[in-house]
């Protein structure tokens, strides 16, 4: 059994980064399994190696351990360089000339708001002069996967049973970098990864995954993915919510060590005094952890003991 938790090094994580990684690791190791950290470093613009140990110490902080066997996207452009080349020679990519605002309005028109992940088709049939056309016009093109919107069920560890379809992801980035999800499933599969535990704001995007892993020969992992952390004012966490990462808590007088308790208590845990994720081991489950989005405290002092 492998799991892993796979950040971009773009800066300290925060407290929903963390919860996050504490899932990934209380869930694989109950059962002995091997954790993994990968770095998604392929915004190479925003990543650092400064980064990349601040987050790993981070981790550390909180008692999440790690095989050694460290591995950063970057260093493997060559290996998606080749699965895009037979993605392209078996016809199963296609360029997209969309601006992101596009997409968006695309799909706000008839349904209201958009979904992360969602993409409306239009490139997916023009025509070669179309194409012709905006080349002309100086669009690069990013590069997507052709689907057919198949239909695949996942049954996921948090959210149960759940149809996702296949999406027409992004593959290759329109600057020629490989996109996320080429790289998420080439990794999980070359890294023998059991166990995806991540965000379910990238459950609309599983279908594309799944997709890709049958059409790649590559097994499909099991899924969990976990209600996003928002902040008191009900909106998903982020850096302008204020102190939501460890170091800015502890410059607060929160104590890292009250941060994992809350946490654990989050993920509905009933061990008082975790000192260490350790700790959280005997009784984690997945059944206890909550299906609703979880808030962060607006006044953490009240929950440091
Ligand atoms: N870097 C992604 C994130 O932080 C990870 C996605 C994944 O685990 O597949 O959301």
């Amino acid at each position: 059994m492998i799991g892993r938790f796979a950040p971009s090094p773009t800066g300290p994580l925060h407290i929903g980064n963390l919860r996050t990684a504490l899932v990934a690791w209380l869930s694989i190791r109950q059962r002995n399994g091997e954790f993994l950290i990968r770095f998604e470093d392929l915004d190479r613009a925003n990543s650092s190696l400064t980064n990349e140990q601040l987050q790993i110490d981070e981790l550390a902080a909180l008692g999440i351990t790690h095989s050694p066997d460290v591995i950063r996207q970057s260093d493997r452009f060559l290996l998606y360089a080749d699965v895009l080349a037979e993605l392209r020679q078996r016809d199963l990519l296609y360029p997209c000339y969309c601006s992101r605002r596009e997409i968006r309005d695309a799909i706000r028109a008839p349904h209201g708001e958009p979904t992360d992940g969602v993409y409306p088709g239009t490139c997916r049939q023009l025509s070669v002069s179309q194409r012709q056309e905006r080349e002309r016009a100086g669009r690069p093109p990013a590069w997507r996967l052709r689907t057919h919107q198949e239909r695949y069920i996942v049954d996921d560890g948090l959210a149960g049973e759940t149809s996702v379809a296949a999406v027409d992801v992004v593959l290759q980035r329109n600057d020629g970098v490989p996109a996320y999800n080429l790289a998420v499933v080439v990794d999980d599969a070359a890294q023998g990864v059991t166990e995806v535990v991540r965000g379910d704001d990238l459950l609309a995007s599983t279908g594309g995954h799944i997709h890709l892993q049958n059409l790649l020969g590559y097994p499909v992992p099991d899924y969990v993915h976990i209600p996003l952390v928002l902040g008191p004012d009900g909106e998903r966490l982020a850096k302008r919510h204020g102190a939501v990462t460890l170091e800015a808590l502890a410059e607060q007088g929160v104590p890292t060590r009250s941060i994992l308790r809350l946490l654990g208590s989050s993920l509905g845990s009933r061990i008082d005094g975790a000192s260490t994720a350790a700790d959280l081991l005997a009784d984690f489950s997945l059944d206890h952890v909550p299906r609703l989005p979880w808030t962060i405290p607006e006044h953490w002092q009240t929950v440091t003991s």
